[in-house]
């Protein structure tokens, strides 16, 4: 086009010679940018329409040529690609890049020189292939290869095309270099990603807005018994059949609202056979908030649940006497309460006491003791009824449950069976043994409607029946207990204490016993009561509960502990992870995960340095919100553990979507280590479980080298507890770390 331009140029030099009229300009530039374009179409346009003088011509060409030169050096400046013209020596002749640092070498330096002067044999050989084939074949040439320029080690892609231009006799190819780095990268990552989906065992499925399939791999179509090829562009069945039930109208709600689903639903095997299904439901949103896709993932957790109703019934019966254990007997007493307050009836609670049943263990032995108790159960199921529900606590300890009555008079006829029960001797290997029985009884709803309360009661009777001379049983009267006036003071007192700056923490170091080094401290809360003296948090925790004051009295908790652990940091101590109880009620807290952020920025802790101890049924209770909460707080790097396991009821399987880290197992379990089997079992099973979903396992409250011992070699390797140190003040920390002392050893 240039050249059309000069020759017009030219000619219209010849015919009209007047002066260019500065006025006219912008009309001219006009009538030239419109000849511009009309010149591709109709060269025999351009010349009429250029009816301009030729001197105003040439300054406007001068103008028009040098913004075009301009124009087409900014497009070339804003590749970000290398442009390099080579003659067909190899020769660089341009080179131009609109990102200077991708050259490796000075431009200058370059031009004019061969590729054999610059680069190695074996990369000028290269690039001269290259050059040559694109020459030779008249044809452009591609080529992906690697270089090393300013920036590192990057994939480019090459481009030679011969162009139609000749230096001093000499044909000329360009070579474009385009860095495709970030390209290859995600390629590879594409290719793994698919891979994963591919090679899965768990099932997962793309589904359009509309619920149909747009990927799914083989692991889903055989959990979800689909043809893969039949499969795409459809709504699996297993969709519909959900959306017809109460869980697909949950879904649904979910998904709108939290943009997630996770829950159990039933399969259904070809033969009909209905088993468990781990299904996680995610909306995936584009940039701009709009919905695009859903991904589903789905797990068999068949197996995941067999284990866990095998550990579901050793957690809950007693290995000795096959009579449910304390875990169950809290459940079956929450129930009776509540049936009784439902009927308007009365039920009791009998707590049984063997009398002397120590000396029985220590004089005749373990197995003498365990099969005393066997048969002590045996003869207390034969007068109960089936309704009444008959537990062993541990130890030496029974409970029995009776509800439904409308006469309160019976309890003392089931008493007076229960010592009855008593009378015969006991027959146990070479001995007879006489065996006595004491016994409190708490009445409810009258005494308490409250679980704890009401065995607290039963067995604040059954020592008032050891003190009358054992071998008979006694109620629970008011006398015997401390009146609620003390709970009303107390909630009064709690809730100025805050203010008065009256709680403070201690510590507890926690022992990897294999190492023998600490590895972290649980903070627990104290409170210096004006009158009552230092209280323990059993006796004030629950009030604060009731009377919402726990939301303040956790968030000092936390603020306490990261403060703490700054001040440790001040004193050089090498860092360790810091466990803070959380109630229930801070876990669903919506604004939880932002509270505790902003005391990690405002102390200047990183999230690491914190592991948060729950309860399973406290994750459980407003399962969304606690998700969303602990997923937060994963991301800020703090760990999570379940506190008390297995003393709740919660299946494990439930908790596989929680962000979890660590188990620790209660210490009623560690406490009967070596006297009953069944713990022994329970903390097996716990060991075995946690292993297998992948967590810690700490144990608490070990307290003699006899529990330690136990849990080394059941594989647990973290605990707590009295063998190694009480609970201090953070000072003791200091100085156990720094004198490196192992407490205990
Ligand atoms: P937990 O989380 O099960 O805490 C362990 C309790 O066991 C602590 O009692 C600790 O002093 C005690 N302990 C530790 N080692 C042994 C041992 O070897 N033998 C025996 N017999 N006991 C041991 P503490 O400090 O009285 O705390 C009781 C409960 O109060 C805690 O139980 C926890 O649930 C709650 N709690 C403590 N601090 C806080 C807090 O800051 N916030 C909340 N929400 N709850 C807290
Ligand atoms: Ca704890
Ligand atoms: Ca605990």
């Amino acid at each position: 086009m240039h050249k059309l331009l000069a020759r017009q140029l030219k000619k219209l030099q010849l015919e009209d010679a007047s002066p260019p009229d500065p006025e006219r300009w912008p009309q001219l530039l006009k009538q030239i940018e419109a000849s511009y374009e009309a010149a591709d179409q109709d060269r025999y346009t351009l010349e009429r329409s250029l009816t301009i003088s030729s001197e105003e011509m040439q300054v406007l060409y001068q103008r028009q040529k040098s913004s075009y030169e301009a124009r087409l050096f900014a497009i070339l400046q804003a590749l970000p690609d290398i442009l390099f013209l080579f003659d067909e020596d190899g020769r660089y002749i341009e080179i131009m890049s609109g990102d200077e640092q991708q050259l490796y070498q000075d431009k200058d330096k370059l031009i004019g020189k061969t590729l054999h002067e610059i680069l190695p044999p074996e990369e000028a050989a290269f690039y001269y292939g290259i050059l040559n084939e694109a020459l030779k074949t008249n044809q452009l040439v591609i080529v992906d290869y690697e270089s090393t320029v300013q920036s590192g080690q990057q994939t480019f892609e090459g481009r030679a095309i011969p162009a139609d231009y000749t230096v001093d006799g000499k044909r000329t190819v360009v070579f474009l270099a385009t860095d495709i780095t970030e390209r290859k990268q995600s390629e590879i990552r594409g290719r793994l990603i698919t891979t994963v989906f591919e090679n899965s065992r768990e099932g997962m499925v793309i589904l359009d807005q509309d619920l149909k399939v747009v990927s799914v791999n083989e692991a889903f179509c055989k959990i979800a018994d689909l043809e893969m090829h039949t499969a795409l562009g459809q709504k699996p069945r297993f969709i519909d059949d959900l959306m017809a039930t109460r869980t697909g109208t949950e879904i649904l709600y979910s998904l709108h609202n939290t943009d997630y689903w996770m829950g159990e639903i039933v399969g259904k095997k070809q033969d009909g056979m209905s088993y468990p299904l781990w299904l996680t439901l995610n909306a995936v949103k584009d940039d701009r908030g709009q919905l695009t896709y859903y991904v589903a993932l789905l797990t068999d957790v068949s197996d995941i649940k067999r284990s866990q109703q095998e550990l579901e019934y050793v957690a809950t019966h007693d290995f000795l006497t096959n009579l449910p254990n304390r875990v169950l007997f809290h459940d079956r007493l929450q129930q009776a309460i509540a049936r009784t307050m439902r009927s308007h009836s009365t039920g009791a609670l009998f707590f049984l006491d063997l009398d002397r049943f120590k000396n029985v263990n220590d004089n005749l032995g373990h197995h003498v003791g365990d099969d005393l108790l066997k048969q002590v159960a045996a003869r207390l199921q034969k007068v109960c009824r089936a309704s009444d529900t008959l537990a062993r606590l541990g130890g030496d300890e029974f409970t029995l449950i009776v509800d439904g009555l409308t006469d309160t008079s019976v309890l003392d006829k089931i008493a007076e069976k229960v010592l009855q029960v008593f009378k015969e001797p006991f027959r146990l290997d070479d001995y007879k043994l006489e065996i006595s029985v004491s016994i409190g009884i708490s009445v409810f709803p009258k005494d308490s409607a409250d679980v704890n309360e009401l065995i607290k009661h039963a067995d604040t009777a059954m020592y008032s029946a050891k003190e009358s001379g054992r071998n008979t049983y006694r109620y629970y009267t008011q006398e015997l207990a401390t009146n609620a006036f003390e709970y009303f003071a107390m909630e009064i007192a709690l809730k100025k204490a805050l203010e008065r700056e009256e709680f403070f923490l201690v510590y507890q170091p926690q022992y990897n016993i294999v190492t023998e080094q600490m590895i972290g401290v649980e903070a627990l809360i104290r409170w210096r009561h004006p009158d009552m003296g230092i209280l323990a948090p059993g006796v004030f925790i629950h009030i604060a509960e009731y009377s919402g004051k726990i939301e303040a009295l956790g968030e000092w908790v936390i603020r306490e502990a990261c403060e703490q652990c700054r001040r440790w940091d001040a004193e050089g101590l090498p860092a360790f992870t810091v466990s803070l109880n959380l109630s229930r009620k801070q876990l669903v807290l919506p604004s939880l995960y932002r509270d505790v952020k902003n005391i990690l920025e405002g102390t200047q802790l990183t999230g690491d340095r914190l592991e948060f101890e729950i309860t399973e049924s406290a994750i459980l209770e407003q399962k969304e919100i606690a998700y969303n909460n602990l997923k937060e707080l994963q991301k800020m790097g703090i760990k999570m553990a379940i506190d008390d396991f297995g003393t709740g009821y919660s299946s494990m399987v439930n908790l596989k979507q929680f962000p979890l880290s660590r188990l620790k197992i209660d210490r009623s379990f560690v406490r009967d280590v070596s006297r009953d089997q069944n713990d022994e079992a329970i903390i097996r099973a716990t060991i075995a479980l946690g292993k297998s979903f992948n967590l810690d396992i700490i144990a608490e409250g070990v307290e003699t080298e006899e529990q330690r011992d136990f849990l080394l070699k059941e594989g647990c390797h973290e605990v707590q507890g009295y063998l190694y140190s009480k609970p201090v003040l953070p000072d003791a920390i200091s100085e156990l770390i720094s004198l490196r002392k192992i407490v205990g050893n």
